[in-house]
């Protein structure tokens, strides 16, 4: 949860290498090398750790159960540092993300596990579906959680990657997991960035929410459905979840909307939305919603959505927009509901990284401020795509084109 990128799919024995435990020296890689070189920095830094561990209240014991026997992870740092130049349109990732075999798969699930959801629904108030959807989107229902050992995952992540504040954090938590004999180290399985089991749980967020829903004394969220079901609800429920709204609605803007007022970040009731003349998309009225948001994924040629609190409850769990809006419209197929009626414009040529850069860097060139030029597109290159389009008299929807970026370029 919460990370963006994700891999399952790297066979752990394969690059890995033992870095020798602690008081042990015997398996070290041949001395002068590189290799050697970055096992004994490792080693160093996992010594330090271990102290600052050691401060916060882990006991010898579990360093020993589980720091000792850490192993250095190459290809977690590939994954960290992988950039990927093709950025996939919103309409890519909802085809694999919402596929007729993930609803179909989503609804029998639903139905073998009837007992745990009714229940979890009735203790929590959170959809079935939504929670089925989450458990689809992030393991295709159990069927890929990741092989690594999240320990070593989240221990070369704090050693050396991007963000080893955060990674140290985590690492603490899982290290707090084992020492309250929850579950052993070798049981900690996920994500190369720490995400563990069916519903990809943080280390810290297992800590603090995980349930155990089948009473056999253990929060297992690897083995066992209902704790999985009622973790992902508990989660949901005391992040603000709301039992009495939907996640909200595809709707038609009225002509001449103004393609600005298109961020999270404008928030109204849906009556207020409604009286600017904006519908539901069949011509129903548009559900009740405090602080209700639009949104156009693919700017003014794609459907728009009307999205309320329990979609902002969907981007605790993972913080990207695509991602709730695949758990919602997956949740409303699995409900027996209709997917979006208006057509994605799969016909736009959308931009790849190195290119969504360089039209970041033309438009601060020429005025129209997008902030930090790093390839990725966020509120401010929206906003200073929007003042360009008006500058031409075009829709100013702020979704970054090929077209547009050719209108740029000498
Ligand atoms: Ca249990």
């Amino acid at each position: 949860m919460r990370i963006a990128r994700r891999s399952c799919c790297f066979a752990l024995a394969l690059s890995a290498w033992l870095v020798p435990p602690l008081a042990m020296a015997q398996a070290a890689p041949p001395s002068g090398t590189p290799a050697a070189a970055q096992a004994e920095d490792f080693r160093a830094w996992l010594a330090r750790f271990a102290d600052e561990a050691r401060a916060s209240g882990i006991s010898q014991a579990t360093l020993d159960a589980t720091l000792a026997r850490v192993r250095w992870l190459p290809q977690v740092i590939e994954q960290d540092r992988a950039q990927p130049e093709f950025v996939r349109p919103i309409w890519l990732y909802l085809d694999g993300a919402v596929s007729t075999q993930r609803i179909l798969a989503g609804r029998a699930q639903r139905q073998l596990h009837a007992g745990a959801f009714d229940a979890s629904g009735k203790r929590y108030g959170v959809p079935a579906s939504i929670i089925t959807a989450i458990w689809g989107v992030e393991s295709s229902y159990g069927t890929h959680f990741g092989s690594f050992r999240v320990i070593d995952a989240l221990a070369t992540l704090a050693y050396d990657g991007r963000r080893r504040d955060w990674a140290r954090g985590e690492l603490l938590a899982a290290l707090q997991i084992v020492q309250q004999g929850e579950m052993p180290a070798g049981s900690l399985i996920g994500s190369w960035a720490g995400a563990m089991g069916h519903t990809q749980f943080l280390p810290s967020v297992y800590l603090k929410y995980a349930v155990d829903a089948d009473g056999d004394g253990k929060r297992d969220i690897w083995n066992s459905v209902p704790d999985v079901v009622a973790s992902t609800a508990n989660f949901l429920a005391k992040s603000g979840w709301r039992p009495d709204e939907p996640w909200g609605a595809e709707v038609r803007l009225p002509a001449n909307f103004d393609y600005a007022r298109t961020e999270l970040t404008t928030r109204q009731s849906s009556g207020d939305w409604a009286a600017e003349g904006v519908r539901g998309i069949d011509g129903a009225p548009l559900p009740a919603m405090q602080g209700a948001s639009i949104l156009t994924p693919a700017g003014a040629r794609g459907p728009a959505v009307l999205v309320g609190n329990n979609f902002r409850v969907l981007l605790r769990y993972n913080s990207s927009n695509n991602y709730a809006l695949a758990v919602a419209l997956l949740a409303q197929q699995i409900d027996g509901g209709p997917g979006l009626v208006t057509a994605w414009p799969r016909q736009l040529k959308t931009l790849t990284r190195t290119e969504t850069q360089a039209l970041q860097l033309a438009l601060n060139a020429r005025g129209f401020d997008t902030g930090e030029p790093d390839g990725v597109v966020g509120p401010a290159t929206r906003a200073g795509v929007r003042r360009f389009q008006q500058s031409l008299g075009l829709p100013a929807d702020g979704y970054p084109t090929q077209d547009l970026l050719q209108r740029l370029l000498p």
